[in-house]
């Protein structure tokens, strides 16, 4: 099943996602799900929140950045209950986008690197270390489960100059290639 991109403006994009536990109802499908929606919209990663659901669980597939980073080749996971416990490296520019503000792009500042630990889709542990474009496309959705997105990320000045965009993205002007919707 396709959800619809939960869009920028929509409250539930600002909660606190929820810790879950094996036995949450249907998840091997909604982990499937996830995948096929993030595919459909072409993005690299998707986290709950954006599917409306507010639990700690994001998958990522960044295998179309294979060509730059070939470690990238198979990389398709979904990541259960993480917790980023290092973030390192310089501080980077890379321009980011997201599924739920569709139409803009901004460069945004992050450590290029992180550890986190997390639970796979068979909720075994994993302990490991990212840099790259991996800890970019992490970063990016372990903060859709604290309720923050890129643009708060954005300078001041960067902020101002897409105050109006957003605001009308959140009251539904926007145009998107994929199946959307505002939940007030
Ligand atoms: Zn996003």
């Amino acid at each position: 099943m396709i959800y619809p991109i939960v869009i920028y403006g929509s409250p539930m994009l600002r909660n606190v996602s929820e810790p879950i536990t094996a036995d949450y109802p249907g998840l091997p499908q909604l982990i499937k799900d996830m995948f096929d929606t993030m595919h459909a919209s072409d993005g690299v990663g998707l986290a709950a929140p954006q599917i409306g659901k507010s639990i700690r669980l994001f998958v990522i597939d960044a295998r179309p950045w294979a060509d730059e980073d070939p470690r990238l080749a198979d990389f398709t996971k979904a990541f259960i209950n993480p917790e980023i416990y290092e973030r390192f490296g310089d501080e980077e520019l890379f321009n980011e986008g997201c599924l739920s503000v569709p139409g803009i792009h901004e460069d945004v500042s992050r450590p290029t690197k992180v550890k986190i630990r997390y639970l796979d889709e068979n909720f075994v542990e994993h302990d490991e270390e990212y840099d790259g474009y991996a800890a970019r496309v992490i970063q990016h959705e372990y903060d859709h489960l604290e309720g923050k997105m890129f643009v708060d990320r954005l300078s001041p000045l960067r902020r101002t100059l897409l105050k109006s965009k957003l605001a009308a993205m959140s009251k539904g002007r926007y145009k998107a290639d994929y199946k959307t919707k505002l939940v007030k």
